[in-house]
């Protein structure tokens, strides 16, 4: 039996309780940042007591996760890492960022070896799922437990039989649909919700599985994967990829990751046109509430697809149509809406149990810096209302005569 009087985890204190042997161990939080953490995650002492005093090392305790979230990289440990402290240390390391090519030629044959492989890049969210105390649970990018995405993913996909298997593999995966709270995005074959899984990842080392590998262990649990398009030789990698990219901007879909076929290098991602006008489409929504390298990248991108493309002039000037659309018709929109009163907001759709399960949902964004109330709750469907404050404030002030 387990006995635990007045000792818990907290920043100040490092409590460990091992229930299979019982063994039990108590130091200051500081100590075990600068003597044990180092050994695990192989950082030198000096760089995580620094993050650790900064705040950018933070302990976390929420949704019955105790441990240490890594809110910035530190070394080569993720952003978005969690130390969890259960009865054993279970690592789980951020979702590494992947690079983006902006010529297919000459980037591929630099990058890669004789082959990639290239698969979808889905449009949701990131979502890591792991067995943390024999508990399934989901964390977002940052390293938050997410408790919507932790109740809805084993509703949707069972992982059970995969995890007493493979307990040390972390399920990395993009949970996407028209109905999920933070990116929504309309896939036919998905619909409100899903889940589609990109990488297996050890615990701890962030290694990944080979892509065929991942492949076939995912389809032996009928777990539901990205597309897989094939493995490609380099020399015709640059050709093939515009194909599919080209096909998939005109069904609305985002692009491709190409990836090393043992995923020992990493990986690389391209994308539609149509998703850059997609996501310039919903930044100038809320103009004020995104950073201005958000616009100028999504631009710079089309300046490099029309040219390795070798577009004619038509195709240019249909791009650059296309392109000065998604930029103004929204932003214009949205003042219209302000110059009637109306809040630059957004509202979310999702499928809760209860109202309390939709406000610990509200609360959970709080967290993570979104101002949002739940509109209205009513048979199982919650309206979640987010407000882009600083495009509300800002256009209101510049349609009283505020100058820019
Ligand atoms: P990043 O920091 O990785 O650049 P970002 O927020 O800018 O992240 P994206 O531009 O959407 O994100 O591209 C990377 C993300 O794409 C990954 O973090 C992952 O969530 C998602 N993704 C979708 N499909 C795949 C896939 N097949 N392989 C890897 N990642 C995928
Ligand atoms: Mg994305």
């Amino acid at each position: 039996m387990q006995t635990r009087v007045g000792k818990t985890n907290s920043h100040k204190t490092f409590f460990f309780n091992c229930l299979l042997c019982n063994y039990s161990y108590e130091t200051p939080m500081p100590y075990f940042i600068s003597e044990e953490l180092p050994k695990l995650v192989d950082v030198e002492p000096y760089k995580l007591e620094r993050s650790f005093k900064n705040g950018n090392i933070k302990f976390y305790n929420n949704y019955g996760i105790k441990g240490l979230q890594f809110r910035k990289s530190v070394g080569k440990v993720e952003a978005g890492s969690m130390i969890c402290f259960g009865d054993k240390i279970e690592i789980i390391r951020g979702f590494p960022k992947i690079r983006r090519t902006l010529m297919l030629y000459p980037s591929l044959e630099i990058h890669f070896n004789n082959e990639v492989a290239v698969e979808e890049k889905m449009n949701g969210y990131n979502v890591r799922i792991a067995l943390i105390n024999n508990k399934i649970v989901a964390f977002t990018r940052g390293g938050f437990v997410c408790p919507y995405t932790t109740k809805k993913a084993p509703e949707i996909m069972d992982m059970s039989t995969f995890f007493i298997d493979h307990p040390e593999l972390v399920i990395c995966g993009e949970m996407v649909g028209s109905e999920n709270p933070y990116v929504t995005h309309h896939y036919r074959e998905i619909g409100k919700l899903g889940f589609r899984i990109f990488d297996l990842r050890e615990k701890g080392s962030n290694k990944a599985l080979p892509v065929q590998e991942k492949v076939q262990i995912l389809d032996s649990y009928s777990l539901p994967r990205v597309n897989f398009f094939g493995i490609l030789k380099i020399d015709e990698a640059p050709e093939r990829i515009f194909e599919l990219v080209l096909q998939l901007g005109k069904d609305d879909r985002e692009g491709v990751v190409i990836k090393d076929p043992k995923m020992e290098i990493e990986p690389i991602k391209y994308t539609s046109s149509q998703a850059h006008n997609g996501e310039l489409e919903y930044a100038f929504t809320y103009p004020f509430d995104f950073g201005r390298s958000f616009f100028f990248s999504r631009v710079i991108r089309e300046g490099f697809q029309a040219y390795e493309l070798n577009e004619t002039e038509d195709e240019i000037k249909n791009r650059a149509h296309k392109l000065g659309e998604s930029i103004l018709h929204p932003m214009i929109n949205t003042i219209k809406d302000i110059a009637e009163e109306n809040p630059a907001s957004e509202d979310i759709v999702i499928h809760v149990d209860d109202l309390k399960e939709a406000e610990i949902f509200v609360r959970h964004l709080r967290d993570l810096g979104v101002v949002a109330t739940v509109h209205s709750f009513e048979e199982g469907k919650a309206i979640i209302r987010r407000v882009h404050q600083s495009t509300t404030d800002r256009i209101s002030n510049f349609l009283r005569g505020g100058l820019y």
